[in-house]
């Protein structure tokens, strides 16, 4: 499986590279001409909360569209699909026997229930992706990114916040893939979502879902140059230590 943009040849006429082939995420030091150093990163860990009806599905959708390479982890949930959603695309929808089989083996990285659904996020998949080097973007709940932050320190958190509560029950009843109940159900539940959005480290208000995009693309690309997650070394730049 291939994302983003062909490998390219390593000989080109620029000081830095950054290979876009699915398995490396390497950035590769060239001089003269010539690779010089090829330096490996682990993978940014982007975690993206809110409430039903902020808008995220759309917003990551919109930013995986403008951001080469990132990794977006595809849930499990027991939920059933709503109208367009595909199986291993939007979600793995499963019975709630596999999911519990697949939870008692550690599969998930986390989980938790929403909306009175078990949804899981697959642990290989994700240690997979961040081994080779790949961001990953992952749409989890409140309490699942709890638990992402504590066995992930290093992940980083973004909340998506809708503009304001009607404009978040406007957008739930547009949206007509949900019964009525089951809006007022989310609309309380998001209630206690955006009680969490201090615990987060940054926070996007969607107003406007290019624009939100524009900072959540923002967030992911800042992420990528974290010296932390760089092993990199300038020998003809730095004073020797
Ligand atoms: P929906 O069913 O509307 O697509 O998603 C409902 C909620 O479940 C959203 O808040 C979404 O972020 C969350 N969710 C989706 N996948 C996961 C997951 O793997 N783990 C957790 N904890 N929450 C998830």
């Amino acid at each position: 499986m291939r994302v983003g943009g062909v490998r390219e040849p390593f000989r080109r006429p620029r000081t830095w590279k950054i290979d876009r082939g699915i398995g490396t995420r390497d950035v590769w030091r060239e001089g003269a001409g010539r690779v010089v150093e090829l330096i490996r990163r682990r993978g940014a860990l982007v975690v993206v909360s809110a409430p039903s009806g902020a808008g995220k599905s759309t917003l990551c959708n919109e930013v995986r569209s403008v951001v080469p390479d990132l990794y977006y982890s595809v849930s499990y949930t027991t939920r059933a699909p709503r109208p367009g959603e595909v199986n291993g695309t939007d979600f793995h929808f499963v019975t709630e026997a596999e999911f519990i089989a697949m939870r008692d083996r550690g599969g998930f990285a986390e989980w938790a229930a929403v909306h009175g659904h078990l949804y899981g996020t697959p642990a290989r998949a994700l240690e997979g992706a961040l081994g080779r080097g790949l961001d990953v973007l992952l749409d989890i709940d409140t309490h699942g990114a709890r638990q992402l932050r504590q066995r992930y320190p290093e992940a980083v958190s973004v909340f998506i916040m809708a503009p304001s509560m009607a404009e978040l029950e406007a957008r739930l009843r547009e949206r007509k893939s949900d019964a009525p109940g089951e809006i007022q159900r989310r609309l309380s539940r998001a209630r206690e979502e955006i009680a969490a959005w201090r615990q987060y480290d940054y926070l996007i208000i969607n107003r406007d879902v290019k624009e939100a995009a524009d900072q959540l693309a923002t967030i992911i690309q800042a992420e990528r140059w974290r010296t932390s997650r760089l092993t990199l070394e300038f020998p003809d730049m730095e004073a020797p230590k």
